[in-house]
């Protein structure tokens, strides 16, 4: 079993370093600055053999090129469908990679929609989702389309309900602010925001969080619940037809007026 821990980095990114118990090697996900990698790897004696990223964006691949010249041999894994210069293989839905390593296998997943080939890694119960899932919340929609990352969402959600999912920023105590609006009568919703609450006062990361959480309290992973679809239908005043209208109105309302 790998160990998965985050290391912070700027104000709310999460890069996750992988370890095994006994092994010097390491892989991260996500890896958007590379000094605080370096620090925790020196530090704890690691050396890089895996970099995965999940999408382009600055915050998630700024750190590459600086762990490649600490460390010359470490794999850099992400996206085929994005233009990142400083991928060396390049990854499509339904390939697998295997981190011999760590003895470790992920099977990737096109999750596209906060960017237009965003993927996820998923193994040994454990999903690397980046920007697309947030605990309580999702990404904004950048490149991709708002009918992508319901889709993506709706796919995540057919993984087993014991996913832990990391994400890659905390944002949960916003995320389940805006729930709360959503669906007000929630009781799993009030017992998530208070454990998640308590979480961050004791200094402590809300991530991973278990996908069946998801399910339950998530807006955006239950478009498909009454309560969501009759709150999204009011706040666009109009009928919401099917899934991605009801995603669409729900990321639209929480990028405009809740902010
Ligand atoms: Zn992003």
């Amino acid at each position: 079993m790998i160990e998965i821990r985050p290391i912070p980095a700027f104000d709310d990114n999460y890069i996750w370093l992988l370890t095994r118990p006994g092994c010097s090697g390491c892989a991260v996900v996500d890896p958007g600055d590379e000094d605080p990698v370096i620090e925790r790897l020196r530090a704890e004696g690691l050396q890089l053999e895996t970099i995965l990223i999940t999408h382009k964006h600055g915050d998630h691949v700024g750190g590459v090129r600086g762990l490649k010249a600490a460390w010359p041999r470490a794999a850099v894994y992400g996206p085929a469908g994005e233009p990142i210069r400083t991928l060396e293989h390049r990854l499509r839905d339904g390939d697998r990679i295997g981190l011999d390593g760590l003895g470790v296998t992920f099977d990737v997943l096109d999750v596209p929609g906060h960017t237009e080939g965003h993927i996820a890694y998923y193994g040994d119960g454990a999903l690397f989702c980046g920007d697309t899932l947030f605990a309580a919340g999702c990404g904004r929609v950048f490149s991709g389309t708002f009918e992508q990352l319901s889709d993506s969402l709706i796919r995540i959600g057919r993984l087993p309900a014991d996913t832990r999912v990391y994400c890659a920023h905390e944002y949960t105590l916003a995320n389940l602010g805006f729930a709360a609006w959503v669906e007000p009568d929630s009781p799993a919703l009030a017992a998530r925001s208070e454990r998640d609450a308590a979480s961050r006062d004791r200094g402590e990361p809300t991530v991973p969080s278990l996908l069946g959480d998801e399910l339950a309290t998530n807006p955006f992973m239950r478009t498909d619940q009454a309560d969501v679809v009759a709150a999204a239908a009011g706040w666009a005043g109009q009928p919401l037809n099917d899934r991605a209208a009801v995603f669409r109105a729900l990321r639209t309302w929480k990028d405009s007026d809740y902010d």
